[in-house]
């Protein structure tokens, strides 16, 4: 844990007792502060209560005797409107952050040159975070990993000099975070996403440059125009800033090929990396991934003799084109976190002769966007209740409804063993579509693909994942 002295001896409101909430209220009791703590929930009430954690109902509290409103991200600060307590601090002026200021604030007091990565992006923070982190453990690093995901902040071990902190961001966390100075900031891309918590993609592109802009160094995935334009921008300042991207490189930075990745320093350009082989980041997203995760290591003062090896020991996150089995020629992908169009893209251009499992609970637009990939799809298989809309879509494509996953997995499974051409061929589960219609989310609907998978005959499954 990292205690919060920073507010020691004062009153501090926090509201949402979620995962982070529970962690944040804890860290700044153990700090010294007097936490007056409330959900909506009564069941998160009890559980805090259970911890030891001060409850009381904000609404009836004196405002003017606060120090600050800690929230939990997913509460609204400003979209689609402020949350009650956020009007309550506003009228008190009492500050308003999250438990990531928190964390920047105790770096300050204790360890100021503590190293601390920072990755935001719309698409991408996950693997990304979790790339880094494996990289520098390999490293033999001491690392810290979490933030938005898994771990909260300040249930991790405080920031030192020679530990890193390499910790995801979403947007709702910069948000909270006015006094964010990691000393390496990575933005990874902009697209539209949130808006319904960020009012405009502008307003939501404004949250993300914060996170560069006060970095030591910057890394930015420059392939989208709003990423471009914050590139653009902080060079103009002479800021430290490395542009990664599969196009052409504009200044010092890193570039991806296919499956190759280069660095270039002053108009010298080397090849560092090579992912052909590495399963666990097929595609041009992962290529993207890993180039930044080398641009991190580089910015640490790692050398790539080391960092580049580390990539093909990455075990990837589950869900996210993950490897669950094989079976001769035949490799089952999990790709249920590809909830919309746009995810389940980059996994059917990731495979050549797909067997692909899709249907759900449909968002806007549907899977229109992905006809241009339709060739790749040897056969599709729905689910849900994005059956019909899909079925239409997908017209010539050979396609047969099969309501739930366990039909669909016995159906795909025994056409691509059956698939008398030579060469790989996948069993992909990439939805494009929510969980919601049959699943309570989306790792609950990998996982049952991964046992429906791994119970069938014959099927050989990697080693497990981190
Ligand atoms: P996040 O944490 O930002 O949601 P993840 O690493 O969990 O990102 O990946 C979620 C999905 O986003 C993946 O399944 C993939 O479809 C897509 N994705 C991953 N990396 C990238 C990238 N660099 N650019 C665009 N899309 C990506």
């Amino acid at each position: 844990m990292t205690p919060v002295t920073t507010f020691a001896g004062r009153r501090v409101a926090l509201f949402g007792l979620g995962g982070s909430g529970l962690a944040t209220a804890l860290a700044l009791q153990a700090g010294g502060a007097e936490v007056l703590a409330w959900d909506d929930s009564e069941a998160s009430r009890e559980k805090a209560r259970g911890q030891g954690i001060a409850i009381a109902d904000l609404r009836e509290e004196d405002w003017s005797r606060l120090a600050a409103l800690v929230l939990a991200p997913g509460v609204p600060l400003t979209h689609p409107e402020p949350h009650w307590t956020v009007g309550l601090a506003q009228e008190a002026g009492v500050e308003i952050i999250g438990d990531i200021e928190l964390f920047c604030r105790e770096r300050v007091d204790i360890a100021p040159l503590a190293p601390f990565v920072a990755i935001t992006g719309t698409n991408g923070k996950s693997t990304t975070t979790a790339l880094v982190a494996h990289m520098l453990r390999q490293a033999r690093l001491d690392v810290q990993m979490g933030g938005n995901i898994g771990t909260a902040i300040l249930s991790l071990a405080p920031p030192a000099p020679e530990r890193v902190h390499v910790i995801e961001m979403s947007s709702f966390q910069i948000d909270l975070t006015p006094s964010l100075a990691p000393s390496i900031g990575v933005l990874m891309n902009i697209s539209p996403d949130h808006l319904d918590r960020h009012g405009t993609i502008e307003a939501y592109a404004q949250i993300k440059a914060r996170l560069v802009a006060a970095a030591d160094v910057a890394i930015i995935g420059i392939d989208d125009p709003l990423s471009r334009a914050i590139y653009d921008a902080l060079v103009d300042t002479g800021a430290h800033v490395y542009a990664v991207t599969g196009d052409m490189l504009p200044g010092d930075g890193y570039h991806y090929e296919g499956s190759e990745i280069f660095a270039t320093r002053g108009g010298s350009t080397r090849r560092i990396a090579n992912l052909s082989g590495t399963g666990s980041l097929r595609g041009a997203h992962n290529a993207q991934n890993a180039a930044v995760a080398l641009a991190v290591g580089a910015a640490l003062g790692l050398d790539e003799e080391v960092t580049a090896p580390a990539l093909a020991s990455f075990p990837g996150l589950h869900h996210r084109m993950e490897e669950v089995g094989r079976r001769g020629e035949t490799i089952f992908v999990n790709d249920s976190k590809a909830t919309n169009a746009d995810s389940a893209e980059k996994a059917l251009t990731s495979f050549e002769r797909i067997y692909w499992i899709l249907g759900g609970k449909p968002k806007e637009g549907g899977i229109a966007s992905l006809r241009a990939h339709f060739p790749r799809v040897a056969k599709a298989y729905l689910i849900g209740e994005a059956s019909a809309d899909f079925a239409r879509t997908l017209g010539e494509v050979p396609h047969v409804a099969c309501g739930t996953l366990d039909r669909a997995v016995a159906a795909a499974a025994a056409d691509a063993q059956e698939d008398e051409e030579e060469g790989e061929r996948v069993v992909l589960l990439s939805p494009a579509c929510a969980s919601y219609d049959q699943y309570r989310n989306f790792e609950i609907r990998g996982d049952h693909f991964r046992a429906l998978v791994q119970a069938l005959p014959g099927i050989a499954t990697p080693p497990s994942h981190g």
